[in-house]
């Protein structure tokens, strides 16, 4: 019961787009006219079954986390070593500095709801106006909490942003406030996980509020990031969002598995500012690993030239 609970955190049966499930990606809030389902399978050619071996056995854990101060070749030196205590095909990209203005920040077309801009609603988003070759990371729900993935992107200093559900963090707060520590910010992805159109206002308000007071009460800091669940949205979310504090609302244009990646473009290509999914998922529900899942990300966007930039640095 707790492992299908899990397992359709993000994706039950039937539910209208679920991203990676069966339905197409889009928020009801959305016409459905004028984009392509994420779901699709992935054409043989971008299929590029992992050649390394997991460095699981290895405890690559004993690294100490100094090397994010070193600069110049040191650092090179300490990302190489890093890419391949973890089986990396190649050393990940640093990316550029944070930019010093910017970006705007608008709702994707197609993503409106009635009254968007009148009502002042944060705007929904699935990649961030950017000419730089950076995409953002971003990990939702919480449901699994392997000390290996902590290790693994505090070692290559890989930047994400996590959404998570209380009902998958409450048995286990202190993993988060870790990952907290190693500079990751932690946002809000509701209470239980709901379909959040199915609610009234009133409902989709505590579930969102009360998650931020949540976050804010375990964590110290109010998230100004929400990500419904499933991708799934419409006027009343964003008014209950927009009522306790959230600021952005990013959706995603990637969904990176531990075996396969998901496009909602039809060209099944990576652009620059792309904003990609995953989840906090293990063996329970996935062939592998979060490392595992993690090397399947960092190796393709390295390969492609994208270097990983931290999504709170953008907004
Ligand atoms: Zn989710």
């Amino acid at each position: 019961m707790a492992a299908a609970a899990i397992a359709s955190a993000c994706a039950p049966a039937g539910s209208p787009g679920a991203p990676g499930g069966t339905g197409p990606a889009h928020p009801t809030a959305a016409p459905t006219t004028s984009r392509q389902p994420l779901k699709a399978p992935p054409p043989a050619t971008t299929q590029t079954p992992p050649t390394q071996t997991p460095p699981t056995q290895t405890r690559p854990s004993q690294t100490p986390p100094a090397q994010k101060y070193r600069s110049g070749k040191s650092a090179l030196a300490a990302r190489a070593a890093a890419a391949r205590r973890w089986g990396l095909a190649r050393i990940p990209l640093t990316p550029p500095p944070p930019p010093l203005t910017k970006p705007k920040i608008t709702t994707r077309e197609g993503f409106e709801v009635d009254g968007h801009e009148e009502l002042g609603l944060p705007p929904v988003f699935t990649t961030v106006p950017t000419k730089q070759r950076v995409v953002f990371l971003t990990i939702d729900d919480g449901a699994e909490k392997d000390p290996a993935f902590l290790r693994m992107m505090n070692d290559l200093q890989v930047p994400y942003t996590a959404f998570l559900s209380d009902y998958l963090i409450k048995d286990d707060y202190g993993y988060f406030k870790r990952m907290q520590r190693d500079g990751v910010a932690l946002n809000n992805h509701t209470l239980h996980h709901p379909y959040l159109p199915a609610l009234s206002y009133r409902r989709q308000q505590y579930e969102i509020c009360a998650m931020q007071d949540v976050i804010e009460e375990r964590y110290g800091k109010r998230p100004l990031l929400f990500r419904p669940p499933y991708g799934n949205y419409n006027r009343d979310s964003l008014r209950a969002a927009k009522s306790c504090g959230v600021k952005y609302v990013p959706l995603w244009n990637e969904e990176v598995f531990v075996d396969h990646w998901d496009y909602r473009e039809w060209d099944r290509s990576i652009r620059p500012g792309d904003i990609v999914l995953t989840h906090f998922r293990g063996r329970g529900d996935w062939k592998g690993t979060m490392p595992d899942m993690i090397r399947r990300f960092l190796n393709k966007v390295t390969a492609e030239g994208y270097a990983v930039a931290r999504l709170e640095d953008y907004l």
